[in-house]
């Protein structure tokens, strides 16, 4: 799973977009900016592309920590009894 802030492409707005692959963050981020910022697809440049592009985020990552945290918390308990 990957998501974009909109915050952080600009926007004053709490929307995240969400998808699995950067292409469907990359589609459903610009159908956003159309639809709620009305930005015009001519705008959405490919330097503008680029830049969302390195904005997204890999949430798998943070997901995998924390389960292994989990687990690592669960073994040190049974450690200490
Ligand atoms: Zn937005």
């Amino acid at each position: 799973m990957k998501t974009l802030a909109c915050r952080e492409a600009g926007f004053d707005c709490d929307y995240v977009v969400k998808g699995e692959t950067e292409e469907e963050i990359m589609r459903s981020g610009e159908e956003h900016a159309v639809n709620v910022h009305g930005m015009k697809k001519e705008d959405c440049t490919p330097e503008f592309k680029e830049k969302l592009r390195g904005l997204i985020k890999d949430t798998w990552c943070k997901t995998l920590a924390w389960s292994e945290d989990k687990t690592r918390f669960k073994n040190n308990n049974l450690g200490q009894i």
